[in-house]
């Protein structure tokens, strides 16, 4: 079932949602079964499985040169998302990338899903691969995630790459896209990074899921500014508790967010990780609680691969 029919059968009641990552190479789909379990008592409408692109090692060979390998660290999403959907029956919405992806490859990878009864995608552009600065799009593929939403929505319309295909079926993709309360990392300003988030919901997406932010008025904000430029679906909150001290820094690092005075200084009073898992579940279920009663239509979480947090936030919240 599409994201946006689960959000109109709810009728308004805030539905509980999260993603996980694949496992890393070598591990089994076990991890996963075993953090998914508990959090099945929240009744989540769907998962979202991440996908993650190749990056580049560089192997020392005896004579001192470099060889480049590429490696995917963390394959399996849509083995993943297909286990989901047949263990768990609730719908399972892989993220497909920009990144690492021509045009032909994304098309090969849509038709999949569509085989595998996948009603729902999240269109991201992806980052840079690690060894780089800026994204690079392969010589075939697309710059922006709005040029990816615009092939997702030719193949609903029975638009395929080969034009000449006779009596192709059509697909019939929900699209989400990832929208930045505290504007994402390369724009810049909120407002142009606005106009370009636009641009997705008009080539054919149907909902937005933010990145993480850990004060809500943020969120407010953004919603109340999309709306203002003309953005009308539901823009779903995502939402991460801290789970150790390094994320102080990890997190405005690695994603561009602030984190609020209140919440670094609860987390620098604290005596080990125990207690800081702790500060981050307290903060977490209040912020959930807020936007619960703002009426949100999902609460959205980021597992990382750990569920116990986000159960110990659902207990307080669902
Ligand atoms: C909910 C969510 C889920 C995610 N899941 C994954 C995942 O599974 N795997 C993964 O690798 N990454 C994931 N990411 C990270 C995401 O890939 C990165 O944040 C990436 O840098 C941007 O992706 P995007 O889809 O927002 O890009 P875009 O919407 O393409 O925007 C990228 C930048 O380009 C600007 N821009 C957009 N269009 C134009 C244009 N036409 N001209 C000029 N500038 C433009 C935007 O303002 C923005 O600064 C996720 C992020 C979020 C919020």
């Amino acid at each position: 079932m599409k994201v946006t029919d689960h959000i109109a059968k709810s009728e308004g009641k805030t539905l509980f949602s999260f993603e996980i990552l694949p496992p890393l190479k070598g591990q089994d789909i076990k991890s996963i079964f075993d953090n998914i379990d508990p959090l099945m008592d929240y009744k989540p409408p769907f998962i979202d499985v991440t996908y993650h692109r190749e990056e580049y090692t560089f192997k020392e060979l005896d004579n001192g040169l470099l060889k480049k390998q590429v490696v995917k660290k963390r394959p399996g999403t849509v083995g993943i998302c297909a286990a989901i959907q047949n263990k768990y029956q609730v719908d399972a919405i892989p993220h497909i990338l920009c990144g690492g992806f021509t045009k032909e490859d994304t098309e090969n990878f849509l038709i999949d899903l569509d085989f595998l009864g996948i009603d729902n995608v999240v269109a991201l552009r992806g980052d840079a691969v690690k060894s780089e600065t800026y994204f690079k799009a392969e010589k075939d593929g697309h710059r922006y995630a709005s040029e990816l939403v615009s092939q997702i929505q030719d193949l609903n319309n029975g638009k395929y790459l080969d034009e000449e295909l006779q009596n192709s079926s059509k697909t019939d993709f929900c699209i989400g896209v990832a929208g930045y309360p505290e504007k994402h990392m390369e724009a810049p300003s909120l407002d142009s990074d606005i106009h370009f988030l636009k641009k997705k919901i008009k080539a054919g997406a149907e909902y937005i899921v933010t990145q993480m932010f850990f004060d809500n008025q943020k969120y407010f904000e953004f919603v109340e500014k999309c709306r203002s430029e003309g953005i009308t679906v539901p823009i779903i909150p995502g939402l991460k508790p801290i789970a150790t001290r390094k994320q102080l820094n990890l997190i405005p690092h690695r994603f561009k967010v602030d984190l609020p005075d209140d919440l670094i200084m609860a987390v620098v009073r604290c005596k080990d990780n125990k207690a800081v898992r702790q500060v981050g579940i307290e903060w977490c279920t209040q912020q959930s609680k807020e936007l619960v009663a703002a009426g949100v239509p999902i609460l959205h979480y980021y597992s990382m691969g750990r569920s116990s947090n986000i159960n110990a936030i659902a207990k307080e919240v669902f």
